[in-house]
């Protein structure tokens, strides 16, 4: 029995690297050249935009974009990092009600800091 093979990501299955191509020909040191990987890849993670509130306004304040699997994955990221943020910040804003919404479905007019949507904003506040 053969295993399935699957394309291999980093050469998007060319078995080679145009960037790397001063580095032994740049043959993909991942598949070693074969264009194909024996482990099937892991689908990226979706982006999202954690929001926090702010301490002082009560408003909602974009804490951090995180990648993961799920929203609840993705305060948890969050909720992580803030725990390494310094008191200043943690002084500032407040995670105990975050939120996070998928990056791809925020309010994002040009230039200007996305906004949390409505639903947000209400779990912000009621937690
Ligand atoms: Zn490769």
């Amino acid at each position: 029995m053969t295993k399935p093979l699957y394309p291999c990501q980093r050469c998007e299955g060319t078995g080679t690297i145009r960037a790397f191509a001063h580095v032994m020909g740049g043959v993909c040191f991942k598949c070693a050249g074969r264009g194909t990987v024996a482990t099937k890849p892991r689908a990226s993670n979706p982006k999202f935009a954690v929001f926090g509130m702010s301490r002082e306004s009560g408003a909602p304040f974009l804490a951090y974009y995180v990648t993961a699997p799920n929203a609840a994955r993705a305060v948890a990221k969050a909720r992580a990092t803030y725990a390494r943020a310094s008191a200043a910040y943690r002084d500032d804003v407040s995670l105990a009600n975050a939120v996070a919404v998928r990056a791809d479905e925020l309010d994002c007019t040009d230039g200007q800091v996305p906004q949390a949507p409505a639903w947000a904003r209400d779990t912000l506040r009621t937690g």
